[in-house]
């Protein structure tokens, strides 16, 4: 199935809104609020708009929801736009909320000389206490019936600095007694006296979300207004608004669920304090499933838009396995990253029948799957590192790799087998001896005698030491998931640490971000934070294998 390719629900009302001419063209948006870095929910938003907006010859915007000076930051912004364009998607227009602040005071203007609007001064408890609950409607404001000339005058103090925080707010007058909660007066502008990133000090009102969000949507020609379920509760207001502010374009809200993920946190609020309190390297740190931790974990834009792809748009919330997600990057991946030969947890090997001054260069197919990408020469002498794990003094039953008097191939080179091991004072090996048989060579055509096993090699001589890095997930999932701090539920070992050394040859050219699958460990990236010509850093992107079956 190719991207986007998938039917859903969304698109079934566009094709409908086209063919009834409702609208000529589609236009959408993708409005984060600049308050955190976009994480992997995000990205289903980017690529169902986007994506929308590219299969109907329509436009998308993105728009920057920064109507909480507050909690926004241009820090936040930059990282949103590099995030959207390296996933590989192009906005139409680029927005900001903030840049609509004056019409939007003009139109809670306008509610209060139609009489749907009113300045209110009621203590936010006693706010509370008023609105009433699911099962009891709530009690007008004493504040409700001022006169529009009052409300116009109090208003206009509370644009000019007059009061403080939170000591008027304007509500839109609507209904106390509605069943929908929403309806029962809400707030649409309240006091903050705060400097906003865009704005600067201009301002010491803001507009409320569910009073800005469908202006913005309306002020723009947005044609279908895509959010989370969660909203379905705010669609009335929603239409409220457009309605009584009288906007010229009418634009439809539409609910889908938001993308829930096994062993994830996605929600910016949580990730963020996971930045503040130091548990991870920031908000890129390859354990985040941030668009910016996944792309220095290694994560392609491509398998992250076929992942959005797949999992399709759903009516009612449901919770996607993580594993899903690394299924494919791994088919992505599998196409993509040549094959290296690297030493994770090294031990020494030494052939004591081979010359020591003798280096060859042997040739390896850079994919194993796919001859076109050709081989490499890789060198080749006495003293090579293999996996400690590839070696077992006392083998276990069924163990066909190396041990005392066992012979196995080392990859693309010769047959050896283990002569002794030598020991350190405290008992443990620090050099296996073998010999080689100068017949066995790759290639060679040898059909003398066969062996279980191939295990893979570097040439001590002619390698690289690195540090490399692998990852467990940063949450452990438990069954009560929903009651926990999940604070509580950081995994310890989420990541470890490993020293060993990586073959010459793949890493000549070799750059951060660079994409390598290692024999057997799986699927690695250059670190493109702490790797350096004199540390080289490998963050392991995916094992190899997994039981997960799409
Ligand atoms: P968070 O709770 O993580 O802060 P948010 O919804 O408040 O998320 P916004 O910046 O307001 O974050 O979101 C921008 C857009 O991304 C919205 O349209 C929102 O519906 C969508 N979005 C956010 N999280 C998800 C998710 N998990 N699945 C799908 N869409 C999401
Ligand atoms: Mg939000």
């Amino acid at each position: 199935m190719s991207e986007n390719n998938s039917s859903n629900f969304i698109k079934n009302i566009i094709i409908n809104d086209l063919e009834n001419k409702k609208h000529e063209t589609i236009i959408t948006r993708f409005p984060p609020e600049p308050n955190g870095y976009l994480h992997i929910g995000h990205a289903k938003s980017i690529c169902l708009n986007f994506g929308l907006a590219k299969e109907f010859n329509g436009k998308v915007n993105l728009r920057f929801d920064d109507t909480n000076p507050l909690k926004e930051d241009i820090e936040y912004v930059n990282s949103i736009k590099e995030d959207v364009e390296w996933l590989g998607f192009k906005w139409d227009n680029l927005f900001f909320a903030s840049d609509y602040f004056d019409i939007m005071y003009e139109k809670a203007v306008l509610l209060i000389k139609k009489g749907l609007a009113y300045v209110c001064e009621l203590t936010q408890e006693q706010m509370k206490e008023y609105r009433g609950s699911l099962t009891e409607p709530g009690k007008e404001s004493p504040y409700r019936n001022r006169s529009i000339e009052e409300n116009l005058d109090l208003f206009e103090k509370m644009k000019n600095g007059q009061f403080k925080d939170g000591e008027k707010v304007l509500r839109a007058k609507i209904d106390m007694s509605s069943p929908n909660i929403n309806l029962r007066d809400p707030i649409i502008y309240r006091i903050s006296h705060s400097v906003h990133h865009n704005t600067k000090d201009k301002w010491c009102i803001y507009p409320m979300y569910s009073f800005a969000h469908p202006l913005e949507d309306a002020i723009e020609g947005i044609t279908h207004s895509i959010c989370t379920l969660e909203f379905e509760d705010q669609r009335p207001l929603y239409d409220w608004v457009v309605r009584e502010c009288e906007m010229e374009s009418i634009p439809r809200q539409i609910e889908f669920a938001r993308l829930n993920i096994t062993n994830t946190v996605m929600s910016k609020r949580k990730l963020k304090q996971l930045v503040d309190e130091g548990i991870t390297d920031g908000w890129d740190d390859p354990r985040m499933p941030t668009i910016s931790g996944f792309r220095r974990r290694g994560y392609t834009p491509e398998a992250i838009r076929k992942f959005c792809s797949e999992i399709g748009v759903a009516k009612s919330d449901s919770i996607v396995d993580s594993q899903m997600l690394e299924f494919f990057v791994r088919e992505d991946l599998q196409q993509k990253a040549p094959l290296a030969m690297a030493v994770l947890d090294p031990i020494k090997l030494v052939i004591t029948n081979y010359d020591e001054n003798k280096t060859e260069m042997l040739e390896i197919e850079n994919n194993a799957k796919d001859e076109t990408k050709g081989k490499r020469l890789v060198s080749f002498s006495r003293e090579l590192y293999i996996e400690r794990e590839d070696f077992m003094e006392n083998p276990i039953n069924k163990y066909f790799r190396l041990f005392p008097g066992n012979e196995v191939r080392l990859k693309g080179a010769y047959f050896v087998k283990c002569t002794d091991v030598v020991k350190d004072e405290n008992n443990n090996i620090v050099e296996i001896h073998c010999t080689y048989d100068p017949e066995t060579k790759s290639g060679s055509g040898f059909t003398g005698r066969k062996v279980k096993s191939t295990i893979h090699w570097v040439d001590a001589k002619n390698c690289i030491p690195c540090e490399f890095r692998l990852y467990e997930p940063l949450i452990l999932d438990s069954e009560d998931n929903e009651n926990k701090n999940f604070l509580e539920q950081i995994n310890e070992n989420s990541v470890s640490v490993l020293k060993g050394y990586i073959e010459k040859t793949q890493m000549e050219n070799a750059k951060p971000s660079d994409k390598f699958q290692f024999v057997r460990n799986g699927f690695f990236c250059i670190d493109t934070k702490d790797s350096s010509d004199d540390n080289l850093v490998f963050n392991r992107i995916v094992p190899l294998k997994s039981s997960f079956k799409l």
